[in-house]
């Protein structure tokens, strides 16, 4: 059996025993792309997929109402998933009984767990060497030449919010880019509007981000925002000693 067929048959047998009331997984769309899939049924768990094209972070899906009124879940669950249930927890934005983790990794799929296992199995994960390299370069450069390249990748922005639409750690019920009385940010997607919003997104998942990419991998402008998340990670890391999800028992950062 491979280990998708071994992933399948365990979420249509949670779903059947009554163990959990939806499973969040992925499935392939008609144009092949692989997209969050929220089963339910026999069939729909039929169809659960995983593979290396799978980059949503299916944890961002567990504070949208109609997701959240449907527990307990079941959710497959890449590392970095599993990190950002655990930072959801640790902000009681999550109760961990209510959800069952399938773990996917390069290794496969291990069977159906709970979170606290899952998160005791945890090791920080590998980072992209491209990103660090560009990171490098950027630090490099005269703080004049950082601003520039910054402020030539914001203009690009045009303020759709995909990328906090598929961040588990953005869950506000109302963002502050869309409040408007008073109105802090302008919401024109130009100048310091763009960049007040940058600063924001990147401030607000700071100690929170687990460096899972769905972010960038949203953004149709193609804004690498992952150079943004990676240098401020790190920096909570260097002041504070702290790593966003990695360990269960830690209070958050921000809080
Ligand atoms: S900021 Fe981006 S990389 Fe960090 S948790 Fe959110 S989606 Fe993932
Ligand atoms: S997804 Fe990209 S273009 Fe859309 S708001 Fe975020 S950074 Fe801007």
């Amino acid at each position: 059996m491979s280990f998708v067929e071994a992933l399948r048959r365990d979420a249509a047998s949670l779903l059947t025993q009554g163990r959990v009331r939806l499973v969040l997984g992925y499935r392939i769309a008609g144009n092949g792309r692989r997209v969050p899939a929220m089963a339910t049924s026999l069939a729909a768990a039929e169809k659960l997929v995983y593979d290396e094209q799978c980059k949503a972070n299916l944890a961002a899906y567990l504070s949208k109402p109609h997701i959240a009124r449907r527990t307990p879940v079941a959710i497959v669950a890449t590392p970095q998933v599993v990190r950002a249930l655990v930072v959801l927890a640790a902000e009681s934005q999550l109760n961990g009984e209510q959800v069952i983790v399938l773990p996917v990794s390069a290794a496969g799929y291990s069977g159906p767990i709970d979170l606290k296992s899952a998160a005791a199995a945890l090791a920080k994960p590998d980072r992209d060497a491209g990103i660090l390299a560009k990171l490098k370069e950027l630090m490099a450069m005269p703080p004049a030449e950082r601003s520039k390249f910054w402020a030539g990748q914001f203009a690009r922005c045009t303020r759709c919010y995909a990328c906090r639409a598929n961040c588990p750690a953005c869950y506000c019920r109302q963002c502050i880019v869309e409040k408007n009385q008073p109105q802090w940010i302008s919401t024109a997607a130009r100048g310091h509007g763009n960049f007040a919003w940058q600063m924001i997104r990147a401030f607000h998942t700071t100690g929170r981000c687990v460096e899972c990419g769905a972010c960038e991998a949203a953004c149709p402008a193609g804004i690498p925002l992952m150079l943004l998340n990676v240098y401020l990670a790190d920096e909570a890391a260097r002041e504070f000693g702290y790593e966003a999800g990695l360990d269960p028992a830690a209070e958050p950062l921000i809080g």
